[in-house]
């Protein structure tokens, strides 16, 4: 059947960037599987899965705008070295998340200065316009339970 809101849709994916570099890929992993019209995943995929019939494959082009955002430039901060433990051993690359009050943010560690850390804020796939070779495999209208949750109930879901 085709793809349509409310239904439970399995898919597989190759992830990759706008230089063709593979970013992720669901072989290994079995199929995606979501609940279509519930926000589930990034706006831009889920627009263009929009209609599509079981076992249709597509290469799907999504502007950074419809996947995780553009950059945003203040959302980078550099902060003092000694706001983070003395042992903690600071790894450009890495992440680390916010203590503090509110929802926990998830930083990447840009530089690390003699004084200073270098923080970036930008989910780390924002910014990157992004290709997805896709597969439908599976598409079933899903269950009232499925609906009341709003997830899908497979294979290990338990509740
Ligand atoms: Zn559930």
């Amino acid at each position: 059947m085709k793809i349509v809101k409310d239904t439970a849709v399995s898919f597989h994916y190759t992830l990759t960037d706008q230089h063709g570099e593979v970013i992720d890929a669901s072989a290994e992993r079995g199929p995606l599987t979501y609940l279509h019209g519930h926000d589930q995943i990034i706006p831009g995929l889920e627009r263009q899965l929009e209609g599509l019939d079981t076992g249709a494959r597509a290469n799907l082009a999504v502007p950074a705008v419809e996947a995780y955002g553009e950059r945003r430039e203040e959302m980078v901060m550099e902060v003092p070295r000694d706001k983070f433990p003395a042992d903690e051993e600071l790894v450009p690359g890495s992440q680390v998340m916010s203590q503090g009050g509110g929802a926990p943010v998830v930083f990447t560690i840009r530089e690390v200065r003699p004084d200073t850390v270098l923080l970036d804020g930008n989910h780390p796939m924002a910014g990157k316009d992004l290709n997805f070779a896709i597969e439908v495999v599976d598409v079933r209208p899903a269950s009232a339970e499925e609906l009341a949750h709003g997830h899908v109930h497979d294979g290990n879901h338990d509740h």
